[in-house]
């Protein structure tokens, strides 16, 4: 039996506000203040929060792996002052035209598999809330249920889907 259950998580566009193109700096990269109170709900009821996002702006060297970590620490250090643990932060530094094809890539679904074997995790039980549809195809190729929110919308107008 798998101990675990989890709401898997896109960033831009669900954790920080979409910009309509890679974050670049991080005097960019704007945490959405709105849902702390669901992420929070969410974890409350037992959730890990774990988060999954395609960063091929890596691969085009528009920002370095050194400023995304940067970024990640930021969103890691906001949440935690509100009482909110983010479990892992997978990421892929890949794009089909610079540094080749890969299997993390969204709508890939390498990243949420890895995430549900190392967290022992019961994919039936768990969700992924992305704004993008290949969100939805990666979380179901995955097991789990996608939920399809608009860039930016409070996730508070989605808790109702999950259980
Ligand atoms: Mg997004
Ligand atoms: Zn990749």
């Amino acid at each position: 039996m798998k101990k675990n259950k989890a709401v898997f998580l896109d960033r831009d566009g669900v954790l920080n506000r979409e910009l309509g193109d890679y974050v670049c700096k991080l005097e960019d990269f704007h945490v959405l203040e709105h849902n702390f109170a669901p992420l929070k709900a969410l974890q409350d009821k037992g959730y890990l929060l774990i988060v999954i996002t395609n960063q091929g702006g890596t691969a085009k060297g528009w920002y370095s792996e050194e400023t995304l970590a940067q970024m990640h620490d930021h969103l890691r250090t906001v949440f935690e002052a509100q009482g909110i643990h983010l479990t892992e932060i997978y990421y892929c530094r890949h794009h089909p035209d610079y540094n080749g094809n890969c299997m993390c890539r969204k709508p890939g679904s390498l990243m949420l598999e890895k995430g549900v074997a190392r967290f022992d995790i019961d994919a039936s039980k768990s969700y992924f809330i992305g704004d993008r549809e290949r969100d939805v195809i990666a979380g179901e190729a995955a097991g789990l249920t996608g939920i399809l929110i608009d860039s930016d919308q409070p996730i508070s107008e989605v808790l109702h889907l999950i259980a």
